[in-house]
């Protein structure tokens, strides 16, 4: 009999994936690196650790291994949860939109080379999108999310059958020939910034897992990474808000008949728990755990708008309730969205009853 776990990563994957990173392509990054002087590195809205990740390993690769002046340009005002991958020294190299958009924006038109990770679409970037349109540099972007704009990008290394931007960006870094395959020749603190990129984008090898992904892993602790640390900084480093706040949201979680769970942050509780942007990371995971549930949503209210973020179990698709009713899109299994006040939208029980009814359409 065939055994279905065994089986289950059949050999087109392993094609799909090798056909990603082919000599030609790898041929052509080393090259694009070897023209450019000044590069600029930029990643989705509300940067998360697989964005912040793969930005903060290849800035360190672009300067200290190809001595191009590299910046990171991110749409926030911070990096939130992963601010550890940013020590100070290298403070001057990143800039955030909405702390200071005409240095963001700077920093953009003088580069001559834009590479996009962790990101579809420029439409993600949010403010910095017209910016990083309007440039007449090269563009490459390096991503694992459905539907790539690959209109907009001169050489693209994408796949879906990757856990993160964190793995895609290794593969492309090992067919660098100074690299060789050989991860102990990358800079430590890009071995590190990739770890932490796979391990947050895996919820620390849960979801997402392939047979690189391992490999990867392997490879890094090979090479001296420090997984324990890492994991330290990301999962045993919060402020006691969180869990506050992580205890009154599940107290209150909703469960619907067809197996979805919702919960609901507004400002109001934000403030009153005294909790900043990122420090929700991973709720929407929490829901999951319970046997009946096959899909999680988190709403968290914004300026005019809540931020969705919707978790799947396998046969049931995030990405396209997030789709269909916010807007949105992501991952099969992780996905995000939002959800406007509107004409029909203009209280909080207003969104209730819209989430109820797409639960109910969608999951029916
Ligand atoms: P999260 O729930 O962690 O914010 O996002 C989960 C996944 O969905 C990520 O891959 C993220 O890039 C994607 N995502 C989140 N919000 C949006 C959105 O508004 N639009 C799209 N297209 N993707 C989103
Ligand atoms: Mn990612």
């Amino acid at each position: 009999m065939k055994c279905n776990i065994i089986c289950k990563f059949a050999d087109e994957k392993a094609e799909q994936m090798n056909a990603v990173v082919t000599p030609e392509k790898a041929l052509r990054f080393d090259r694009m690196l070897s023209a450019a002087s000044r590069a600029v590195l930029s990643a989705h809205i509300h940067a998360d650790g697989d964005a912040v990740g793969s930005c903060s390993a290849l800035l360190h690769y672009l300067r200290e291994s190809r001595g191009i002046d590299a910046h990171v340009v991110l749409p926030d005002r911070d990096a939130g949860g992963t601010s550890f991958l940013i020590p100070e020294e290298d403070r001057p190299y990143y800039h955030f939109h909405l702390t200071d958009a005409a240095d963001a924006e700077a920093v953009i038109a003088r580069s001559d080379l834009v590479i996009l990770l962790d990101c579809n679409s420029f439409s993600r970037t949010e403010g910095l999108e017209a910016a990083l349109r309007g440039s007449a540099a090269p563009k490459v972007l390096i991503d694992h999310h459905l539907n790539p704009e690959t209109e907009s990008f001169d050489l693209i290394f994408s796949t879906e059958a990757i856990s993160s931007a964190s793995e895609m960006l290794f593969q492309v870094l090992c067919a660098m020939p100074d690299v060789a395959g050989d991860a102990s020749r990358l800079p430590a603190h890009s071995a590190v910034a990739l770890m932490t990129g796979m391990t947050t984008d895996t919820n620390n090898f849960a979801n997402s897992v392939f047979p690189g992904t391992f490999e990867m892993a392997s490879r890094l602790l090979a090479a001296g990474v420090d997984r324990d640390a890492i994991l330290s900084q990301l999962y045993n480093s919060y402020r006691e808000n969180r869990l506050r706040v992580m205890g009154f949201l599940l107290g209150k979680m909703t469960l619907t008949p067809e197996g979805a769970a919702y919960m609901i942050l507004t400002k109001r509780n934000m403030n009153a728990f005294g909790i900043s942007e990122g420090e929700t990371e991973g709720f929407v995971n929490i829901p999951l755990s319970i046997r009946e549930v096959r899909l999680s949503v988190f709403l968290k209210q914004d300026a005019g708008y809540f931020r969705v973020s919707t978790r799947s179990k396998k046969g049931t698709s995030a990405q396209q309730f997030a789709a269909r009713y916010f807007n949105g899109g992501g991952h099969e299994n992780a996905a995000g969205g939002r959800l406007y006040f509107s004409d029909s939208i203009t209280s909080i029980k207003d969104v209730v009853a819209y989430l109820e009814n797409a639960l109910n359409e969608f999951l029916s």
